[in-house]
């Protein structure tokens, strides 16, 4: 439990967070996502008497919130426009269109999956502190890109959020079944999760940070067991080292696209997600294409749909891809015959 403390307080560190914060690890962002919004809910229905109906999420926000709010019965209003940032005139419209008394929440994403877009977390975490509504932050993937100094300005905000959900298997090196969420004010996730029970009295007396209390779970595993043990062996300058070389990356990749006449960016990078076209081709190509380099083993270069039309997306978490690797990735795209 000390190592898995440790391995809390470090992540809510790279947050900037209070130091009162804390969280637990669990199976992955969609648990992490729910157990936040649970707390979220909790809180809601202790001050009005009733439990709210509506969580309030950006276009981005992963698929997990949609389960969230199926598994709690609520329902997703869906503020801004897919496949860009959310900003706060757009998340104030829907919030105007609500009852305040029935929000559960407001979902922001740091590194939105499809294409790594970052929400305006600064501005909307004050529309949600004058509103008196929870700012959960979904950093599954980007929150990561917070140790890279380059990268950090764009978070500027997440410390304000109530919780935070950072996956350590997607994009901090640890094996899957490694998700931490946390909150800025603990004792209000407590206040959710804690299960009472005569035969758990003992230990909820004795245990004042129980990972037990933090999420939708009792008994579990050291989840935090494998972040903590390689935090210890490479130390933490090998995972600025390593994020920033999946930036690096990112980078490159951009501007080898933007060199080729038949391969085309579909917007600056954001984080490590890159998106491109390969002009002439049909969706047929881009499945083609993927499968065949991920069959033989030479990369997991998924398409997906941006902005209405199929592009391929790169996104980069390892920090073993090398410069060599894009390049032949991308010689194979361009030699294709479409
Ligand atoms: C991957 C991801 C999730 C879900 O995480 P799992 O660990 O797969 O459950 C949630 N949110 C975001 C932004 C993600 O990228």
């Amino acid at each position: 439990m000390a190592a898995e403390r440790a391995a809390i307080g470090w992540l809510c560190g790279v947050l900037g967070y209070p130091a009162q914060a804390h969280g637990a690890f669990v199976s992955g962002g969609s648990l992490a996502n729910l157990s936040a919004l649970v707390a979220a809910r909790h809180g809601r229905t202790a001050a009005t008497g009733r439990p709210p109906g509506i969580i309030v999420a950006g276009a981005s926000a992963h698929s997990s919130v949609w389960s969230a709010a199926a598994i709690m019965g609520c329902t997703v209003a869906v503020a801004g426009v897919p496949d860009s940032a959310l900003h706060a005139v757009d998340l104030a419209a829907v919030l105007d269109s609500v009852d305040p008394a029935d929000v559960v929440a407001v979902v922001a994403s740091a590194g939105a999956t499809n294409t790594g877009a970052v929400d305006a977390l600064a501005e909307i975490a004050t529309v949600c502190a004058e509103r008196g509504h929870w700012l959960h932050v979904d950093a599954a993937y980007g929150g990561a890109a917070m140790l890279a100094p380059a990268a950090r300005d764009a978070f500027a905000g997440i410390e304000r959020a109530d919780s935070v959900t950072v996956d350590p298997h997607k994009w901090l090196f640890t094996p899957y079944d490694c998700a931490a969420v946390l909150y800025r004010e603990p004792s209000r996730a407590r206040a959710a999760h804690r299960q009472q029970a005569h035969y758990l009295d003992a230990v909820n007396g004795e245990e004042a940070d129980n990972p037990s209390d933090y999420a939708v779970h009792l008994t579990r595993r050291a989840r935090g067991l494998p972040l903590w043990a390689s935090l210890l062996a490479n130390g933490t300058d090998a995972y600025v080292d390593a994020v920033e070389r999946c930036l690096a990356m990112a980078d490159h990749a951009a501007k080898q696209i933007e060199a080729s006449a038949v391969l085309e960016l579909a917007g600056e990078p954001q984080l490590s997600v890159v998106l491109f076209r390969r002009i002439g081709w049909e969706p047929a190509d881009y499945a083609r294409w993927s499968h065949h380099v991920r069959v033989t083993g030479f990369g997991l270069v998924t398409p997906t749909i941006f902005a209405g039309s199929t592009v391929l997306r790169f996104c980069f978490v390892n920090p073993r891809t090398s410069e060599t690797d894009v390049d032949l990735l991308l010689e194979s795209l361009i030699a294709d015959p479409p």
